[in-house]
């Protein structure tokens, strides 16, 4: 068994990220916490526990997420660190996002906007010049001023502004009394700060010159000409160019983002998942499509890896461990479905898409527990319920709409050619497989393996690349609502 001790860098990766001035780092900083948490939980470590509950409750109050849950989770293994809970939090119970302020003197935000070559902030109330703290951090490929103002409240949690001259501007509330004002620059640039009543006037970087985009443009020619190949050449001859700049298109302003997908077949080696018709195997069949939606999603532009190129035996942590040390942006785990009992084997077809939800109908438990079978039973049970009552309501959202993304576009895709294909619908179900995963992580059942019809389809290398295709228009379509909705 490991110790706290062990995951000493981890530990500390996480409170370096809760601590910094990006909202996004925070989140991954809170996911850190709750992956150890869970690690800690399965592992029966209490020192890692109480650990990755106390930063727990700190990203939370940052991220303005209610800390209630964790608060009493750390009751329960060291009652004597939760005593200052105050009062105003229990009020504030209900929401998992409600933002946690209270107290009378605190500003309030008006306005925010970027006018003439400065952001303007304009407050409820005048500001004290003591109240402002300035400073630089230097990030590998940009800089960020830093504001940071109290005592001051925000009507949201965090607001990005794009802008000609800077990279972004993030204004956040950093904790329940101070605001962060984060203007991050590709160059270098000195920032002043003027406070007149109400108003705050920070300073951009003027737009005289952008030679930071020049440059860029310059980099690609320098690399083409020590090519020896011709570049024409060559981009003619690889189909991911041609894909690429289709999926650009799709995806406004985010051709340069590759995104990392990837793909779990189930089972493997020893598990051979579920048995179907004749006696076909699910891990063979699910290792089948996963190989041609590896090859469809590298066409588009993707950043492929599969959880096992081979037929072997993975147990369901290390899948989703594997991903998050990919830093995937996606994870989809593929299974074939199987009716329970034999006279439900002409009933029971179609395609259905899971996200991970600690939702517990009896058709999802059933799947689930066909699923989880490989290894839930080495967890009891309130191990298992406290984990899945940690999940993050916002990568469940996500997830949610992965699965509805994916869920459509496969069956538009395989209905090209076969008309009768069942639609199951997205379902949520406590899989176990998609727990700890730091990305929206979904599971498609590609079929009832148990159905004759069904069974052959899905070893039907025209059906799996029918699949195949409707599983990457699905990732590309949940992108493209994504981009389009910041
Ligand atoms: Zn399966």
């Amino acid at each position: 068994m490991l110790s706290a001790a062990d995951h000493t860098d981890r530990l500390e990766a996480a409170k370096r990220a809760i601590h910094s001035p990006s909202k996004s780092t925070i989140w991954k900083g809170y996911h850190d916490y709750q992956s150890l948490y869970m690690k800690g939980l399965l592992e029966g470590d209490e020192a890692l526990q109480i650990e990755a509950l106390k930063g727990l409750i700190d990203a939370s109050e940052s991220l303005g997420l209610d800390p209630t849950r964790y608060k009493n989770a750390l009751k329960t293994i060291r009652p004597d660190l939760v005593k200052k809970a105050k009062k105003h939090e229990t009020k504030e119970k209900k929401g998992a996002y409600v933002t946690p302020v209270s107290g009378k003197k605190r500003l309030k935000l008006k306005d925010s906007r970027v006018t003439g070559g400065y952001l303007v902030l304009r407050f409820s109330a005048a500001l004290d010049r003591k109240n402002l703290r300035k400073f630089v951090l230097k990030r590998k490929k940009s800089i960020l001023y830093v504001f940071d103002l109290t005592p001051v409240r925000l009507p949201y949690s965090i607001k990005r502004i794009k802008g000609k001259g800077f990279k972004e501007i993030r204004i956040a509330q950093y904790d329940p009394k101070k605001i962060r004002i984060v203007v991050e620059t590709l160059k270098p640039y000195t920032p002043k700060a003027s406070i007149t009543g109400d108003r705050l006037k920070i300073s951009l970087p003027s737009l005289r010159k952008a030679p930071a985009a020049r440059k860029r443009a310059e980099a690609p020619k320098k690399r083409k000409d020590v090519s020896k190949k011709s570049p024409q050449k060559a981009a003619a001859k690889s189909p991911a160019a041609t894909k690429t700049k289709a999926l650009s298109n799709v995806l406004p302003g985010s051709a340069l983002r590759r995104y990392t997908v990837v793909i779990d077949p189930g089972h493997g080696g020893k598990d051979g998942g579920a048995v179907g018709y004749q006696k076909r195997r699910e891990k063979d069949a699910v290792l089948a499509v996963a190989k041609r939606l590896k090859k469809e999603l590298q066409k588009r532009g993707f950043n492929v890896y599969l959880t096992r190129e081979k037929d072997i035996f993975i147990p369901l942590k290390k899948r989703t461990r594997f991903a998050n040390r990919k830093q995937a942006d996606f994870f989809v785990s593929i299974h074939a479905n199987a009716a329970a009992k034999r006279r439900n084997y002409l009933k029971n077809k179609g395609i259905e898409t899971y996200f991970l939800s600690p939702a517990k109908t009896g058709r999802a438990k059933r799947v689930a527990a066909i699923e989880n079978r490989a290894e839930i039973k080495n967890i009891d049970r309130y191990t298992k319920d406290a984990v899945l009552s940690m999940l993050n309501r916002e990568k469940i959202i996500e997830s949610n709409k992965l699965a509805i993304d994916l869920q459509r576009q496969m069956l538009a895709s395989v209905r090209k050619k076969y008309k009768d294909v069942v639609d199951n619908g997205v379902r949520k179900g406590p899989f176990w497989v998609l727990v700890g995963a730091q990305m929206p992580a979904v599971l498609i059942e590609i079929g009832y393996i148990t159905h004759p019809t069904e069974a052959r389809r899905i070893f039907n290398p025209y059906y799996q690349k029918l699949l195949a295709e409707g599983i990457a228009n699905g990732i590309e379509s949940y992108i493209y609502h994504k981009t389009r909705s910041y």
